[in-house]
C-alpha cells in the first residue's frame, strides 16, 4: 500500500483520543499534517482505554478484536506495523455459548472442527455450516469494500460496486432471517446471530447486511492483543506521536469554533483557542452534535433531531479482580431462559431479571492482567439504554449488582465468588452517559437501522459545517472497531483531499 506523505502547515485539531481520533491522527500525523489531539480524560483510549483496579487491569469497552486485516491497513497508512506494537493472539475456542438449557457450543477457529461440534451437538447440521461459510464468505466480498467507501451524496448509492452488491445487502431482511435459512436448531440459530447484539441490536431487528459479523469471527477469527484491546489505542497514540502529533490528555475541548460556515478550531475548557484549518470529532456522535456545535453550525442536527433517532442498547459493566482461577473459555457468552423475551425488554426499555451476559475470563490466555494466582472477570450485561428513564442511582445499581452475581455464580459454576472478590469496579448506564460522553448511555451508538446506514449514517465530511469531519462508532461506516478504524481513515483521504 502506497502512503502519500504530504509536507503542509496545515494543522488539524481532533476532539478526543478514542479509536476514532487516533486513527485519524496517526494517519494524518503520517501524511504531515500538524495534528492536535485533545482528550479530555487523562489517558486516550475512550471506550477502548484500560481500566485499573488495584493490581488488577481490565478493558473498559472492547474485548474482540475482528477483521485485524483492518487495523494492519491503517497502521500501514500510518507508516508503521502492528506487528512491531502488539501481539496478537487468535483465540480458539472463538467462544463458549451457553444456552438457557444449559447445553453448550464452543465454535472453533478450526471449520472441520466446528462442523464434527455441532454435528455431535445438533445431528445433520453440519453442511448447514459449510453453506452458511460458502454464503457468508460471497456476501463479504460484495458487501464489505461498499462499507469502505464514504456516502457524502445520494448519488454515490449508484456506484457500481454498490448497485452490483445490492442483492447482498439483505436489508429486507433480519440477521435472523438471513441465518435461520442454514441452520434449523434454535441454539445454532442464536449462536450465529447474538453478533447483532455487538451493535446494540436484537437479532431479529437489525438488518440482514449484519449477518457478516458473525461470519466476520469465524472466516477471520477474534483476536486478542496481549495486555488488552486498549493497548491498540496506546500503540496508535505512540505512532502518532512519533510523527509528531501532540496528544494533549485532561484536556476538556467546550465547542467547536466557526466563522462564516468553515470550522476555524476549539475552544478548551480551560478557555483556550486553538486556531485550526480542520476540526475532527471523535467524541460519541450525539454528544458532540448536542454539546460541542452552536446551533448555526450543525443544521439540521437540532437537539431534537439527535434525539429522536434510533440509539442502540447500553450496558451494565462489571470488572471483578479475584482470587485464583476460571477455568473456561476467554470469551464466555451465556444465554438468558427465555432469549427473545430478554432481547424485546430491553428495546422496550424494561431491566430483565434474566439477563444474557458476557464474561471476559482473559487470565486464561493473558497474564499480564492480573497478579499471579488471581484473575480478571468482565461481566458486560446489554441493557436498555437511558431513554428507559432508570436512573441506576445507588439503590438500583447495588440491586442489579446482586442480581448479575447471582447469575454467575448459578451459570458459571463460580460458586463461593463473592468471597474470591479484591478487587470491583461499576459502570451503568448513566456513568457511560455523564462520564463517558456518551448520548443516552448507547455505548454502541446510532443504531444501524436502515435509514441509520450508509448515505444516512453521519458522514465522516460532516453536511453542515465546512472543514469538520466525524469519525466514530456514531458515524460512517459504523459501530465496533474495524469500522471505526475505517472511520479515521475515510476522513483523513478527504482532507487530504480538502485541505492539502
Ligand atoms: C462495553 C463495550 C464493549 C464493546 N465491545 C466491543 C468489542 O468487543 N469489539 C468491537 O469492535 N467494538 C466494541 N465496542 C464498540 C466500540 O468499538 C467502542 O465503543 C469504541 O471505543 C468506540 O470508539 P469511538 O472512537 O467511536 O469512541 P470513544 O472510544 O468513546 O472515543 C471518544 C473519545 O472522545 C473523548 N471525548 C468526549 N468528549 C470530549 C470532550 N468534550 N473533549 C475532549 N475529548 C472528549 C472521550 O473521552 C473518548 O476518549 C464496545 C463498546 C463498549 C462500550
Amino acid at each position: 500500500m502506497s502512503v502519500p506523505v504530504t509536507r503542509t502547515d496545515k494543522t488539524i485539531a481532533i476532539v478526543g483520543a478514542g479509536p476514532g481520533g487516533l486513527t485519524a491522527a496517526m494517519i494524518l500525523a503520517r501524511r504531515g499534517y500538524r495534528v492536535r489531539v485533545f482528550e479530555k480524560d487523562v489517558q486516550v483510549g475512550g471506550r477502548n482505554a484500560a481500566l485499573r483496579a488495584g493490581d488488577f487491569t481490565f478493558d473498559t469497552g472492547p474485548t474482540f478484536l475482528m477483521v485485524p486485516q483492518i487495523l494492519d491497513e491503517v497502521f500501514e497508512l500510518a507508516g508503521a506495523r502492528v506487528q512491531d506494537h502488539l501481539e496478537l493472539r487468535r483465540l480458539d475456542p472463538l467462544y463458549r455459548l451457553q444456552f438457557g438449557d444449559r447445553s453448550e457450543f464452543l465454535p472453533s477457529a478450526d471449520h472441520d472442527e466446528t462442523v464434527r461440534r455441532i454435528d455431535a451437538l445438533f445431528p445433520g447440521e453440519g453442511a448447514g455450516y459449510r453453506r452458511y461459510l460458502d454464503h457468508e464468505r460471497r456476501k463479504i466480498d460484495a458487501v464489505f469494500p461498499c462499507l469502505r467507501v464514504p456516502y457524502d451524496k445520494p448519488w454515490h448509492y449508484l456506484r457500481l460496486r454498490l448497485l452490483k452488491a445490492l442483492p447482498k445487502l439483505d436489508l429486507n431482511k433480519s440477521v435472523y432471517d438471513c441465518v435461520a435459512q442454514f441452520f434449523r436448531h434454535e441454539h445454532l440459530r442464536i449462536s450465529f446471530t447474538f453478533q447483532a447484539k455487538y451493535l446494540g441490536m436484537s437479532p431479529w431487528e437489525c438488518p440482514g447486511t449484519f449477518s457478516i459479523l458473525s461470519a466476520f469471527e469465524h472466516l477471520f477469527g477474534i483476536y486478542h492483543p496481549i495486555g488488552g484491546l486498549f493497548r491498540i489505542s496506546e500503540s496508535m497514540a505512540d505512532v502518532a506521536r512519533g510523527h509528531g502529533a501532540e496528544i494533549h490528555t485532561a484536556s476538556p475541548v467546550r465547542r467547536v469554533l466557526s466563522r462564516n460556515g468553515r470550522a476555524t478550531g476549539l475552544e478548551l475548557a480551560s478557555g483556550e483557542r486553538v486556531d485550526a484549518d480542520a476540526v475532527v470529532l471523535g467524541a460519541d456522535f450525539g454528544y458532540a452534535m448536542t454539546q460541542l456545535l452552536d446551533a448555526p453550525d450543525r443544521g439540521r442536527f437540532t437537539d431534537e433531531n439527535v434525539r429522536q433517532r434510533e440509539y442502540s442498547c447500553s450496558t451494565f459493566m462489571l470488572y471483578l479482580g479475584i482470587d485464583g482461577g476460571w477455568d473456561a473459555a476467554h470469551h464466555n457468552i451465556f444465554f438468558s431462559d427465555d432469549y427473545r423475551s430478554y432481547v424485546r425488554d430491553i428495546g422496550t426499555g424494561r431491566l430483565s431479571r434474566d439477563p444474557s451476559f458476557y464474561v471476559q475470563n482473559a487470565s486464561v490466555t493473558d497474564p499480564t492482567l492480573a497478579p499471579t494466582g488471581s484473575s480478571t472477570l468482565y461481566v458486560l450485561v446489554p441493557v436498555p439504554n437511558n431513554t428507559s428513564g432508570m436512573a441506576w442511582n445507588a439503590d438500583e445499581t447495588a440491586a442489579f449488582r446482586e442480581t448479575v452475581l447471582s447469575k454467575l455464580e448459578s451459570r458459571t459454576g463460580l460458586h463461593g465468588l463473592c468471597g474470591r472478590i479484591r478487587e470491583e469496579r461499576i459502570i451503568t448506564p448513566r456513568d457511560w452517559e455523564s462520564r463517558a460522553n456518551v448520548y443516552h448511555g448507547a455505548v454502541f451508538n446510532l443504531a444501524h437501522t436502515i435509514n441509520q446506514m450508509l448515505y444516512f449514517r453521519p458522514h465522516n465530511k460532516f453536511s453542515e459545517l465546512d472543514r469538520c469531519y466525524l469519525v466514530g462508532g456514531g458515524t460512517h461506516p459504523g459501530s465496533g472497531l474495524p469500522t471505526i478504524y475505517e472511520s479515521g481513515r475515510i476522513a483523513a483521504d478527504l482532507i487530504l483531499r480538502d485541505i492539502h
